[in-house]
């Protein structure tokens, strides 16, 4: 009975003036929630984030900073340091200052301490080099790379079940920046780093470089391409920057359970027009040995994922409740509407407000132990061919998407549906329901 805790639980009481505090979670207050059940239950409530707090004292006054790198990223490198008051090893990435620097630091900020996502301790404003930056420090996540530690497993075999696991951790994180009304746009093997070495190391997201905001005021956006079928309060571009996630959940789990990605560049460039074509076609396929184990219920949900049309593809809540990822159905009774749990699930559960009612709905994933392992340790030479392919996939996918926006059905002319007005005005129905 209940949901599962997230791993990183809001504070009930946010204590916002706290200068040296770690971000808390934006939960809805008491007062939001009853604002949206006093008023209009139609309505979500209007989240409340915590504010912006960006120190502009020297980062050195209060850390170490070690020329130890951590990695390094488009935006230059990620550098150890530690905290001159508590010894604790942080992560400090420095951004020059912009607007995309902000955009990424505000959103980080935003969803910082949320499930399996990498916290941020502190943010500071120095100059550096006679330049603006950003500083952010973030826990430090020591145990390296999602997939350097599948292939550092050896003879101990990985397994079907283990997938499923790591797939559920990922979603939950994707499923609560979805929920907050963020897409990620850049998740890939990179940007998914485990706490620590040891056995229990949880899996968090990292790096909001990329990261957008999905509201719908997007909808003013400059038209270029218009799905006339559909209204725009249907498909706004805020759908299409979601299913980027979700694409990129598809190549991940593709990869966890067979050690090579669905879509090769035949060219030895990261992305050839061939894979553009085989991405879009959606030509992939199960090869054997390495799929001849997989269950069936794993390749369904792949399919649902790298669906070509972004229409078609799984929502995270979806995802969240397939069989072979779902721990439970949850049914809700509760004081507040069924509206704002699905919303606010695990705030509302934290503060016991709720009596949830769980139906077992899931599958045993079975524990067949996977090619994952060996494939990932033989093509050793071929990784960062793997990941430049999905950084650029990636890329092109944003741009992809950011060029589907709505046009205007009332000031636009295109032959067709001038050709369906016409229709309309002899006797059908027409406009924004078109
Ligand atoms: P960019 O936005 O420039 O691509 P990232 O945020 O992706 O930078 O960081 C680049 C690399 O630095 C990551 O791939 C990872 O290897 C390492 N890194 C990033 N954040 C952390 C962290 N909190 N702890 C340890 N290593 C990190």
């Amino acid at each position: 009975i209940g949901m599962e805790k997230p791993s990183e639980l809001p504070k009930a009481e946010p204590e916002p003036d706290l200068p040296s505090e770690p971000p808390t979670q934006p939960a809805p207050t008491d007062s939001a929630v009853h604002t949206a059940q006093d008023t209009d239950s139609t309505h979500f409530p209007l989240p409340v984030f915590p504010k912006l707090e960006i120190k502009r004292n020297a980062v050195t006054d209060d850390y170490k900073i070690s020329s130890q790198v951590l990695g390094f990223g488009i935006n230059g490198k990620v550098l150890e340091c530690t905290n001159k008051k508590t010894g604790e090893k942080c992560a400090l990435k420095i951004l020059y200052d912009s607007p995309k620097a902000r955009q990424e630091v505000e959103l980080h900020w935003r969803v910082s301490g949320g499930p399996y996502i990498v916290g941020i301790l502190s943010l500071y404003e120095n100059m550096h080099q006679g330049k603006k930056c950003l500083l952010i420090i973030m826990e430090c996540m020591q145990g390296g790379e999602l997939f350097s530690r599948i292939q550092a497993r050896g003879d101990q075999a990985f397994t079907e079940r283990e997938g499923s696991e790591i797939m559920r951790d990922i979603g939950t994180a994707i499923e609560f920046l979805h929920n907050m009304n963020i897409a990620h746009r850049d998740i890939k093997p990179e940007n998914l780093l485990y706490t620590h070495q040891k056995s229990n190391g949880t899996l968090k997201l990292t790096d909001f470089g990329f990261a957008k905001e999905t509201t719908l005021h997007n909808l003013l956006q400059t038209p270029c391409y218009t799905p006339y079928y559909v209204a725009p309060e249907v498909l706004g571009p805020e759908k299409y920057d979601k299913s980027c996630d979700m694409w990129s959940l598809g190549v991940i789990m593709y990869i966890l359970l067979c050690g090579f990605p669905p879509f090769y560049s035949n060219t030895g460039q990261a992305i050839s027009p061939g894979m553009k074509r085989r991405i879009r076609m959606g030509q992939y396929e199960f090869p054997k040995p390495e799929w001849a184990e997989v269950s069936e219920e794993a390749k369904q949900l792949i399919h649902q994922l790298l669906k070509t049309d972004p229409n078609d593809r799984m929502t995270i809540t979806q995802f969240m409740n397939h069989p072979w990822i779902n721990v439970s159905v949850c049914v809700c009774v509760c004081a507040y509407t069924v509206h704002a749990f699905t919303v606010h699930a695990y705030y509302i559960n934290v503060y016991n407000r709720v009596c949830v009612l769980s139906l077992q709905q899931s599958m045993v994933v079975p524990s067949t132990p996977l090619h994952t392992t060996r494939v990932l340790t033989e093509d050793r030479a071929m990784w960062d061919d793997v990941k430049e392919e999905m950084t650029s996939a990636l890329a092109t996918m944003r741009v992809d998407y950011d060029q589907v926006k709505i046009k205007d059905l009332d000031t636009s002319s295109n032959p067709l549906l001038n050709k369906r007005r016409k229709k309309a005005a002899a006797g059908g129905k027409l406009g924004g329901s078109v």
